[in-house]
C-alpha cells in the first residue's frame, strides 16, 4: 500500500498533548511522518505521556516530553531551550486548553484569570517564544478554538472569552506573518469525547447531541485529521480561517 506522509521529516510541537485532542494530534502526526514534541503540565499525565512517545518510537518517529505551564512565560521560556537542542519547530499547534465553568454571578476573579492566562495568553507566549523557529521553517500555526468562541454558552463566558480571542488571535497574525511564508489558521471544534466533556451529565450531553446534525460528539481522532490537513502543504493557500469541525453544529 502507498502511505501519503503529509508531514515528513517536519517536526512539530503540540501544547496540551498527553490526553484528548492534543494526543490525537501527535499520533496522527507521526502517522504523517513527523517528528513531535509534546508538552504536558500535571505530574498525573507522565505515565500517560511516556506511553504515547513509546508507541510513536515504534512507528520510527522520534518524540520527546516537556512538562511546562504554557501560561507562565519562564516555564515556556524554558520549554524552547530544550526544543532548541533537539529541533526547529516547523507547526506549532496550540491546544492546551481547561475550563473553570461558572455562571458570572458566581465565576470568580481566579476562574477568570485562570482561563485567560492558559487559553490565550498561553497561545500568545508559545507563540511569541517560537516565533523565530517558525520563521527559519516557514512554519504553520494552528490554534485550537471552539465552537463555544464563535456561539458563546451559558457558565462559560471566561471559556468562551479566551476561545473567541483565539480566532481574532488568528486572524491578526495570519495578516502579519505571511510575509514571512508562515500560514496561521484555527479549528473551532464541536463537542469532542475527551475527560474536558466526560463530566458533562448524561442528560445534558442528550440535550447537546440532540442539537447536532450528525447525532454524536467527534472522536479526537477526527479533530486530529483536521489538524493535519491544515498543518500540511495540502492546506498552501489556506491563511487566516477557523474551520468549524462540529458535526453541522456549527457550518462556517
Ligand atoms: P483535555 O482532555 O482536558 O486535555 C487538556 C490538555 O491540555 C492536557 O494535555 C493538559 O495537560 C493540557 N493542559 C492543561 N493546562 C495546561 C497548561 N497550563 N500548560 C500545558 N498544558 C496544559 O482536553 P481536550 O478535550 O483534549 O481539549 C484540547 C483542546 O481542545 C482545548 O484547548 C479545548 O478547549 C479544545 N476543545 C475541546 C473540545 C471538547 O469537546 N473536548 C471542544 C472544543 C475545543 P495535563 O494532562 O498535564 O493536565
Amino acid at each position: 500500500m502507498w502511505l501519503i506522509m503529509k508531514l515528513d521529516g517536519k517536526l512539530m510541537l503540540i501544547t496540551g498533548a498527553s490526553r484528548g485532542i492534543g494526543r490525537a494530534i501527535a499520533i496522527e502526526a507521526a502517522k504523517n511522518g513527523a517528528d513531535v514534541i509534546l508538552n504536558y503540565v500535571s505530574d498525573r499525565s507522565k505515565p500517560l505521556v511516556d506511553e504515547t512517545i513509546k508507541k510513536i518510537r515504534e512507528m520510527g518517529r522520534n518524540a520527546i516530553a516537556i512538562q511546562a505551564d504554557v501560561g507562565n512565560w519562564e516555564e515556556v521560556k524554558r520549554m524552547k531551550k530544550i526544543v532548541d537542542e533537539f529541533g526547529k519547530v516547523c507547526c506549532l499547534v496550540n491546544n492546551a486548553g481547561i475550563t473553570k465553568d461558572n455562571l458570572l454571578i458566581k465565576m470568580t476573579k481566579e476562574e477568570w484569570d485562570d482561563v485567560i492566562r492558559v487559553n490565550l495568553s498561553g497561545a500568545f507566549y508559545v507563540t511569541k517564544i517560537f516565533i523565530d523557529h517558525l520563521i527559519e521553517t516557514k512554519g504553520s500555526i494552528i490554534y485550537v478554538s471552539s465552537v463555544v468562541g464563535q456561539d458563546g454558552n451559558i457558565g462559560q463566558a471566561n471559556y468562551a472569552a479566551s476561545k473567541a480571542g483565539l480566532i481574532g488571535l488568528t486572524r491578526a497574525l495570519a495578516m502579519e506573518l505571511a510575509r514571512y511564508g508562515i500560514r496561521v489558521n484555527a479549528i473551532a471544534p464541536g463537542f469532542t469525547e475527551t475527560e474536558m466533556t466526560a463530566k458533562i451529565p448524561e442528560k445534558v450531553k442528550e440535550k447537546i447531541i440532540a442539537r447536532i446534525p450528525l447525532r454524536r460528539f467527534a472522536l479526537p481522532e477526527e479533530i486530529a485529521k483536521a489538524v493535519i490537513f491544515l498543518a500540511s502543504d495540502d492546506a498552501s493557500y489556506i491563511t487566516g480561517v477557523t474551520m468549524s469541525i462540529s458535526g453541522g453544529q456549527r457550518r462556517e
